[in-house]
């Protein structure tokens, strides 16, 4: 059987909670966080090489060059990316390497490592996100705004991943146990387990 560890995609509006989830499976030894880089200011309390990378345009851009991205999209006037080196290494380590993106960057995924596994994650309901968004306190009117906009645009994007999982109020346990399902489940599909299915007859 191969040892090399699943990319596991996940997306969902900003503000949807996927952090707090994500930051429960990171416990587990068998995951790892990929940190992306942006151009985007940091917010208060955002560590650069722990939350994101932070990159001025023109570094960003010299690095698209050099085929640093696995992908790479711009988002709300800035750009965000996910550098190659850190997911190959581990996924050779048989790590499962998560990366939170928005939904241009996992359709680029999409199209290159079509068997990674693709999470949508959102908050039960637009009245519940647009609270979310509020209570971090951390835009502005018109940026919570734009979100809002662009998480309408991303909801509809959800068809094109495969599984959803609903980060409700008060049930955080449960959006983790439907990660762990998911990417459990997901191992079970033939193309997973192709090595095994071949060798199935000559195993006695
Ligand atoms: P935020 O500014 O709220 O940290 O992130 C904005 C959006 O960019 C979120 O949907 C987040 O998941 C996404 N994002 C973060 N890193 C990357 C990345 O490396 N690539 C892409 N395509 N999106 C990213």
């Amino acid at each position: 059987m191969s040892s090399v560890g699943r990319l596991i995609v996940v997306s969902g509006p900003s503000g949807s909670g996927k952090g707090t989830i994500l930051g429960e499976i990171l416990k587990s030894p068998d995951y790892v966080y990929s940190v992306s880089a942006t151009t985007r200011q940091p917010r208060q309390g955002e560590i650069d090489g722990k939350h994101y990378f932070f990159m001025q345009k023109t570094e960003f851009e010299e690095r698209i060059l050099q085929n640093g991205f696995i992908e790479y999209a711009e988002y709300n006037g800035n750009y965000y990316g996910t550098p190659v080196d850190f997911v190959n290494a581990n996924l050779k380590n048989g790590k499962n390497v998560v990366l939170e993106i928005e939904v241009q960057g996992a359709m680029q995924i999409k199209k290159t490592i079509p068997d990674a596994l693709f999470i949508f994650m959102t908050p039960e309901s637009r009245t519940e996100l647009e609270k979310r968004l509020r209570l971090r306190g951390s835009e502005d009117e018109q940026t919570i705004k734009r979100r809002l906009a662009i998480a309408d645009r991303e909801l509809s994007s959800s068809l094109l991943y495969d599984y959803v999982i609903f980060n409700e109020k008060g049930k955080q346990e449960k959006a983790v146990e439907d990660f762990f399902a998911a990417v459990r489940a997901s191992a079970l599909t033939p193309l997973h387990q192709y090595d095994r299915l071949k060798t199935y007859f000559y195993n006695d």
